[in-house]
């Protein structure tokens, strides 16, 4: 049995040297320990022992046992070690790899326009501000003279909420509630969405963009309007642009013109960038009514002033020479990444 015992042990080392990892380890330990295990087995050949053998038997089977059970629990802690270890390998990262890179975006063509528009009279001492798209029918029409029933109110389609609430059709109510604040002297610019139940084709969208200016002081006069619409057409177009003013109507100013620069392409001659004018149409513009003044409880023979608007698509579209104006709402990257 003494013999038996040692040779469970020679061979329980052998193969312990032998195990690389955990799953192996436990097979051995089952092999063992476990209740059909070998040093179980050999435990119940006891009773074959002579009896005065028994207790010299006994605790060698003890001690064979301890020091198996002990060098098993090392094996076990390396084998730990060296898992942990392998994991760590396994999981580093190298900071100095190259990241992956995210695409980077760009900024919209139509805000790039309204941005580079809103620099220029920024610099000239205007400030931005805006108005709610969803706006009373009194701001929208009536302030600006164009009451209920008005005809003026044909030329706009309009999304009404209700008989009081509309989605604006311009950006010139932001005129009217800026007033209102009396904070004078006045000058603002106003970039906004607004909204016309139009028809969708390559030049109208129910959604567009306008950029609103009004000015408001004492003693402005026409003078002042044509010197920094002049300006500003400079500033946008270059020194040499020919430009030029028309008389029109709008019902908020009077008087009222619309702005023309003459045609880049044929320089006045006509051509079918112009459709044969030889000017292309920029913007309107006029001298702020006294009864839009009056209404916002501004005196008119104190203060006078100017506004003009005018539409930001068709401004981009010219600049990038883009010909459908449904590609600015598409959201095609290939598209966009193009400007
Ligand atoms: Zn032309």
């Amino acid at each position: 049995m003494q013999e038996k015992l040692r040779e469970i042990q020679k061979n329980a080392k052998k193969q312990l040297e032998n195990v690389k990892n955990q799953e192996e380890l436990e097979k051995l330990r089952i092999e063992l320990f476990s209740k059909k295990g070998a040093l179980t087995a050999i435990m119940r050949e006891m009773g074959a022992v002579a009896p005065e053998d028994r207790p010299k038997m006994g605790a060698l089977a003890n001690t064979v046992r301890e020091e198996l059970e002990g060098e098993f629990a090392q094996i076990k802690q390396k084998l730990n070690a060296t898992a942990q270890e392998a994991k760590i390998i396994a999981e580093k990262i190298d900071v100095t790899m190259p990241g992956a890179r995210r695409p980077l975006g760009k900024i919209h063509p139509l805000k790039q326009v309204e941005r580079e528009l809103c620099d220029i009279f920024l610099a000239m001492g205007f400030t931005v501000v805006s108005g709610p798209e969803v706006e009373r029918d009194y701001y929208n029409f009536t302030a600006l003279n164009i009451p209920e029933n008005h005809p003026a109110r044909d030329d706009h389609d309009t999304f009404y909420i209700t008989d009081e609430i509309l989605l604006r059709t311009q950006t010139s109510p932001v005129q009217i509630r800026v007033m209102e604040q009396k904070k004078l002297p006045i000058r603002i610019i106003a970039p906004g969405r607004v909204y016309r139940s139009d028809a969708v084709d390559a030049t109208h969208s129910p959604i567009f963009h306008q950029i609103e200016g009004l000015v408001v002081d004492r003693g402005i006069t026409m003078g002042n309007l044509k010197g920094c619409l002049e300006e500003f057409i400079r500033q946008l177009y270059g020194e040499d642009v020919k430009t030029r003013f028309r008389p029109h109507h709008f019902q908020f100013t009077e008087p009222s013109a619309e702005m023309d620069i003459a045609c880049p392409k044929c320089e006045g001659k006509g051509c079918s960038v112009c459709k044969g004018e030889g000017w292309i149409e920029i913007l309107g513009a006029g001298m702020v009514h006294r009864d839009v003044l009056l209404r916002c409880d501004i005196n008119p023979d104190e203060y006078s002033g100017f506004a003009f608007g005018l539409g930001l698509e068709r401004i981009a579209m010219r600049r990038f020479r883009i010909n459908d104006l449904r590609l600015f709402h598409e959201n095609d990257v290939r598209f966009l990444h193009q400007f």
